[in-house]
């Protein structure tokens, strides 16, 4: 799933090519995309681009009149752009929305220097698009996540004790912080050297300091990488797996730190993977001793906790 990384580097991408570009033409090729019916979608149609934000995990793209696009990836859903006058904008215009079930076509927006399209990978629909109205209406889609580069330590230890949640689960509910899924989550951990089933009322204040640290420098960190590696061009190699991770997706392969094998944590469909040598004092967490603890805090599925927005924290 599209994290606080990748969004900010679709966003970056997004502001230069769409800020001050008028939408000719928008077509959604799936019924189960557009979750809003008012205002209609054609009310964006011949408006221009004015701002673009990012709240959580979504998308969100300003056009006058203060109407908002607000787009959720969730774990397959990409954006593509398609310059005007290229290879590609030639192929996208008219539109020619793809019906394979491998990567679907599920929307185009046309502006005048270029077209950009939504695809999402797989079967299941997930990816949600809404239309709203002013700070209101982007109110009500946000899930009210403490923002990591908005707050101070104590912010964020406040926010962290607020319940008592194993680490994992607490770094990944978007009501408690902003823009954190399953992949960072599980490099922040990492990098603090925590264990993913700790529980954050039980952590000392130097816990708690290593952790916020380790958010904030390892979201820095991928934030840079992923921004080189998409080099002013639009963001095309968007995924939750790369090599250059610690251990998200790294299960069985060597510890960059220690070189002790990787483990995993598989819950329903959610999976974490840690360290047992840097994170859990050389302990493997295993799936049968930990299925109490799990089946109260853990989530899941990445679709349960990213559909919730802001509303009484469990
Ligand atoms: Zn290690």
């Amino acid at each position: 799933m599209p994290e606080l990384p990748d969004i900010v580097v679709y966003l970056k991408a997004l502001e230069q090519r769409l800020e001050g570009e008028t939408l000719q033409r928008v077509q959604i090729a799936s019924p189960f995309l557009l979750r809003t019916a008012v205002p209609p979608i054609t009310s964006v149609k011949g408006k221009k681009v004015v701002e673009l934000r990012r709240l959580g995990k979504r998308i969100c793209v300003g056009f006058a009149d203060n109407l908002w696009l607000v787009l959720h990836l969730m774990i397959a859903g990409r954006l593509h752009w398609h310059e005007a006058g290229s290879a590609s904008g030639h192929k996208a215009v008219p539109f020619k929305l793809s019906k394979s079930p491998k990567n679907r076509g599920l929307a185009a927006f046309q502006f005048g220097n270029g077209t950009l399209s939504l695809t999402e990978a797989g079967t299941q629909r997930r990816a949600s698009l809404h239309l709203v109205e002013g700070d209101a209406g982007l109110a009500r889609l946000d899930p009210g996540g403490l923002e990591i580069f908005a707050t101070d330590l104590e912010g964020f230890k406040t926010v962290l004790q607020s319940a008592n949640h194993t680490l994992k689960r607490a770094l990944t509910d978007p009501r408690l912080f902003s823009g954190i899924g399953n992949a960072y989550s599980d490099e922040i951990l990492f990098a603090a050297r925590l264990s993913p089933v700790a529980l954050t009322q039980k952590l000392d204040a130097e816990q708690i300091e290593r952790l916020f640290d380790a958010a904030r420098t390892t979201l820095t960190k991928w934030v840079d990488v992923l921004r080189q590696e998409a080099a002013g061009g639009f963001p095309e190699k968007v995924t939750a797996f790369r090599q250059e991770m610690a251990v998200h997706g790294r299960y069985q392969q060597p510890c960059p730190r220690c070189g002790a094998k990787i483990q995993r944590i598989r819950y329903a469909s959610n999976e974490t993977d840690y360290c047992p040598s840097c994170q859990t004092a050389g302990k493997l967490l295993a799936d049968r001793s930990l299925s109490r603890l799990l089946k109260k805090d853990w989530p899941k599925t990445p679709e349960e906790l990213e559909g919730l927005t802001a509303g009484p924290k469990k």
